[in-house]
């Protein structure tokens, strides 16, 4: 059940001297004197969780330059928003699958990472960069070539190895690893994971990301 609090009501003495002002003055004055609160944003830099969910990125192979995209559909089939567009061709001779274009309306997006989850050769994700605030819409609309150049950004600002680096959050949280295709099944480092991070073992490389003014 609902508890209503009454207030005692101001008496004449409280109205004359007003007594609610010289409150708020004596709270002013204590807070003057104790340690703030406030992040000194961009001085100050705010650590990342593990699992933030922030720029979009096409992964590139190390080996070819390119996207791993297969263009499989998944990540355009499972997004809620639709947000996600890709065009393809099929090679004629080899039979795979060839991707024109691939564009992500980053302004349409709700941020749940079902692509990132669903991809099963982790080719789209989430980074952890979150300074990419704009005053445009077309700079938040990312075609491939944006998309991939958003991956070497990620990897610039963190350090993180492209040949090895594995985001345990860019798998279905709670599935059955044996359902998962192989490249879901990558081990992770320890540090990496939440038991990792509950055991104290540092990340390698601060998360901190680039210099460029305002957050998402
Ligand atoms: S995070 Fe969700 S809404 Fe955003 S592109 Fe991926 S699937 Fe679509
Ligand atoms: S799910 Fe992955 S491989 Fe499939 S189209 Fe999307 S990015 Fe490409």
């Amino acid at each position: 059940m609902a508890q209503v609090t009454r207030f005692k009501q101001r008496g004449w003495i409280g109205t004359i001297l007003l007594l609610e002002i010289a409150k708020g003055m004596a709270l002013t004055l204590k807070k003057l004197f104790s340690r703030s609160v406030t992040r000194q944003y961009p001085v100050e830099r705010p650590s990342i969780a593990l699992g933030f969910r922030g720029q979009h990125a096409l992964v590139r192979n190390p080996d070819t330059g390119e996207s791993l995209c297969v263009a499989c559909m998944r990540c355009a089939t499972v997004c809620p928003s639709k947000c996600i567009h890709i065009t393809y061709h099929q090679d004629p001779e080899t039979r795979k699958r060839i991707v024109d274009t691939y564009e992500i309306e980053a302004l349409r997006c709700i941020y749940c990472g079902y692509c990132e989850e669903v991809c099963p050769v982790n080719a789209v994700v989430l980074t952890e960069v979150y300074e990419y605030a704009s005053y445009d819409r077309p700079s938040v609309y990312y075609d491939k070539d944006r998309l991939l150049s958003n991956w070497d950004r990620f990897l610039g600002e963190s350090g993180r190895d492209p040949k090895t680096y594995v985001n345990p959050f860019w798998r279905p949280r709670g599935a059955d690893e044996r359902t998962l295709p192989a490249k879901k099944r990558l081990p992770v480092p320890e540090e990496w994971t939440l038991e990792g991070q509950a055991k104290g073992i540092p990340l390698p490389v601060a998360a901190s990301h680039g210099s460029h003014g305002g957050a998402h």
